[in-house]
């Protein structure tokens, strides 16, 4: 029988820092569907993002071909050696995950999985990055807020759909493996979690003429969220007669708001803004 996270924390003594977003799993059951719901195999290099003291790592490392894991807190650096260091297809890298090269890490492998149980504090930068940067990952498997999972997943038309739900579905299928209670964590948070596979498109959802105007059009669009699109695409210093072709362009009426479009239709607004924004 492996050690359990309680009794390592024992045998360690060691010390939550809450500012590190540290909830450890608990739960076997939680582990099983993580490692089952990322559909690890004998192929794939696993990058885990805060391994904690390696309860989900070893059970990553009894599927994949090789585990590497990106630690921040020096305190967890020799538990982890200790406990798995002698695992041939185990590396442990005390980086930050918000600034460490992935490049460097995924190398030449083909069948790259992310499995982690984020730290909460910064889990939408660490998906922005791992998104916007463009690295070789299959899928995303993480363990997230239940809040930012419904607002990942959301479509059109529901109160949860904004920028973050674009930003995600631009770039990846998403599917909610499971729901997990506080109880299966130590120490509880306060919120419930869900684990959410983000599966890597082979091309991005709109074929997009200027990536960052679609984003900065998507904000717009969802910073005041009563706004219509019209009013949101103001600020991008065409003529009323000119921002009306740009509508016309794209089949869009004017009237609508940003959270009824799809992002087919974002692509298709941002597309034919940029059209007539740099015609001669
Ligand atoms: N994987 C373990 C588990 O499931 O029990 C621990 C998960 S805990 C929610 C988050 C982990 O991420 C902690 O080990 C924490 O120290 C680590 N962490 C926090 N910020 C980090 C960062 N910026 N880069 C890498 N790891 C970080």
């Amino acid at each position: 029988m492996d050690i359990s996270t309680q009794d390592l924390v024992k045998k360690y003594n060691f010390k939550f820092t809450k500012s590190l977003g540290q909830n450890f799993l608990i739960d076997d059951s939680v582990l099983v569907d993580i490692v089952s719901g990322a559909e690890i195999g004998p192929d794939d290099l696993v990058i885990e993002i805060g391994p904690g003291v390696g309860t989900l790592t070893r059970e990553l490392l009894k599927k994949a071909k090789k585990v590497v894991a990106i630690e921040l807190d020096s305190e967890l650096i020799p538990i982890l050696t200790n406990e798995l260091g002698d695992n041939p297809n185990f590396r442990l890298v005390h980086e930050d995950a918000l600034k460490v090269d992935f490049n460097k890490i995924i190398g030449e492998e083909k069948s790259v999985k992310l499995v982690a149980n984020l730290p909460y504090y910064v889990t939408t930068p660490i998906i922005a990055r791992l998104l916007n940067e463009g690295y070789n990952f299959k899928s995303l498997t993480i363990m997230i807020q239940k809040e930012v999972a419904e607002r990942i997943n959301a479509e059109p038309n529901c109160k949860e759909y904004g920028a973050l739900s674009i930003l995600v579905q631009y770039f990846c299928d998403t599917k909610i493996i499971r729901k997990v209670s506080p109880q299966s964590f130590i120490p509880r948070p306060k919120v419930d979690s869900i684990v959410i596979r983000l599966d890597k498109l082979d091309k991005p959802k709109a074929e997009l003429k200027d990536k960052e105007l679609f984003f900065s059009i998507v904000r717009n669009s969802f910073n005041m969220r009563r706004k219509t699109l019209w009013n949101a695409l103001k600020s991008f210093g065409l003529s009323k007669e000119d921002l009306e072709e740009v509508f016309l362009k794209a089949g869009i009426d004017q009237k609508r708001r940003g959270e009824t479009l799809s992002i087919e239709e974002f692509g298709e607004l941002a597309n034919s803004l940029y059209i007539v924004k740099n015609r001669g």
